[in-house]
This record gives structure tokens, sequence and C-alpha cells, in this order.
């Protein structure tokens, strides 16, 4: 089954079920998140955004010169929601371990008092690392927590612009490089459907995007020789791609071989024993990973 996003809240949960069900050693951790995609997905379906435009002589430009079409900055969100989603994302954080709990709590308290959620969108969409530095070490939380919820409340009007400016796109000229046409971030996930055709999904804005078969979309290497996967006796559906070129890794996963709906997002968290294992052989994420370091 190929990956969808445009699933509803139902469709997740039902998704999130399987996934359990096929990774009991996820439970705890996908119960969470499982309640996390169904709230972003509900406030994906109130949100609203006015499209961005781009002149198509600007356009025609981009396509040339392989830009993407907006930087990160000119992302749009819908503040209302995005707050609401940030208060909510808060309190399942709070449900979640007692280190998130713990400051998820804190956060709630001085949004409650002094603390602008919208200061915070703003920042991450600035790369104000700054700001998040600054007001994780006021609330002596870490700054990963807060990065986490903040980026998350952002998702939904993220997608939303994406898939908007994903009409911008022209078919009949795949882009085929190795970071994102709209937004320009780097993969998170990689997908083989069909005949074999493969395509990426950015890890900021989630938008997927054709690309070689072989190919490491973090330094163009398309060398068979130097590029290799990890497989999983276990696992057929999921292997490694990893490259001896740059020494990164992306995980990608063979649609022909799931019979469950594909819900991105689900399968990155189902995923992370495998970003265990390619750390483990020396190679390293091609996108850094939330709640790191
Ligand atoms: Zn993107
Ligand atoms: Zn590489």
């Amino acid at each position: 089954m190929a990956a969808n996003l445009a699933l509803t809240p139902d469709q997740i949960n039902r998704a999130t079920a399987t996934v359990i069900k096929n990774n009991p050693a996820y439970a705890d951790i996908l119960e969470f998140y499982g309640r996390l995609f169904v709230a972003q997905k509900e406030s994906e379906n109130r949100l609203w955004i006015e499209s961005l435009q781009i002149p198509e002589d600007l356009r025609a430009v981009k396509a040339r010169e392989k830009f993407p079409l907006i930087e990160i900055k000119d992302f749009a969100y819908d503040k209302t929601e995005s707050a609401d989603l940030f208060v909510a994302i808060g309190r399942l954080a709070q449900e979640a371990n007692p280190q998130l709990a713990a400051a998820a709590a804190v956060i709630l308290d001085a949004i409650d008092t002094n603390l602008d959620p919208a200061d915070l969108f703003d920042g991450l969409l600035n790369g104000n690392e700054a700001l998040f530095e600054n007001v994780a070490a006021t609330l002596a939380i870490e700054k990963q927590v807060l990065g986490f919820i903040t980026y998350n409340s952002l998702k939904p009007s993220l997608g939303t612009c994406a898939a908007q400016l994903g009409a911008y796109l022209d078919p009949d000229d795949p882009w085929l490089e190795g970071y994102c046409p709209i937004c320009g971030s780097a993969p998170i996930l990689s997908f083989l459907e069909g005949e074999g055709a493969r395509s990426l999904i950015c890890s900021f804005c989630w938008h997927q995007w054709p690309v070689k078969r072989v190919y490491c979309p973090f330094c163009d290497n398309s060398d068979s020789k130097t590029l290799h996967y990890l497989h999983s006796d276990t696992e057929k559906d999921r292997r490694v791609d990893l490259c001896d070129q740059c020494h990164k890794y992306i995980k990608t996963l063979d649609t022909r071989q799931v019979d469950r709906r594909i819900y991105p997002p689900l399968e990155q968290i189902a995923t992370l024993h495998l970003d265990i294992k390619a750390r483990e052989e020396g190679f390293e994420a091609g996108v850094k990973l939330f709640l790191e370091e």
C-alpha cells in the first residue's frame, strides 16, 4: 500500500493499533504518538491558511536552478490552531514518560503566565536557536522538549502549506534531488513503491517526491559499489540504506511488502530500532531527529 498522509483520525488510530500489534515493543511510545498524530490531524482539518503565492517567473527560475519553492521562514501557519494544539500536545505529554511529563507541566504553566507560543513558532521558523536555549534555561527544562512541542504544533500548518505549494510543481519535470522541492529540508524516510520507484519524504514539511532508485540523498552518490543496505531477516518491508561515501543512512520502507495503511510519521517512530542499528554500524542519520542533542 502506498504511503499516505491523508488519513482520517480513525484510520490513524487503526494504523497505530496495527503497528503496535506487529511491534509490541513500541506500545508505550506509539500510544503517545498515536494520540499526538490524531490531535494533529484534527487540527489540520480545522485550520485555515491563506495560500502562499509564487509568481510564475520566480517559479521558473527556482525550477531551473533547483531551488526549493520557499524557505522555512516563509511557511504560513494558523496562529490560533497552532496555539491550541500546543496546549493539547503539552497535555498529552503530561501523560507520557515522567521526564517529558515534568517538562510539559512547566511549559504549560509558562503558557498560562508569560510565554507566548507564537514567539516559539516564529523562532522555530526563523531558526532562532538562541530563543529556545533562553526559554529552556529560564524554565530549567530541556530545549528539545520545547522544540518538540513547538514543531509538532506547527506541523499541521506546514503540511497544509506543502500540499498547497505542491500544486506548483510540474509532474512532468520530476525534482530528483536529495532535498525537498518545497522547503529544501533533508529527507527523513524513503519509500519503494509500484515497479520499484523510489521516493523520499521531507523531515520538515513531509512532502513526498520521487528520486533515483540507487541514490544517496545526502551526498548525491549514485555509485552502486558504495551504496548498500542493512536488512533484517524478520522485517522484509524495512531496510536501512547506507552510503559509504558520506557515512549517512536513511530508512526505507518497501510498501510493496506491506498490506497495512502506511502513515509516514508512524513508520518513522516504529523504526527507531533501525536508527540504533545503523548508528551501531558507524553511520549517521542524514537528518537530526527531535529529542536528540
Ligand atoms: Zn519540505
Ligand atoms: Zn552519501
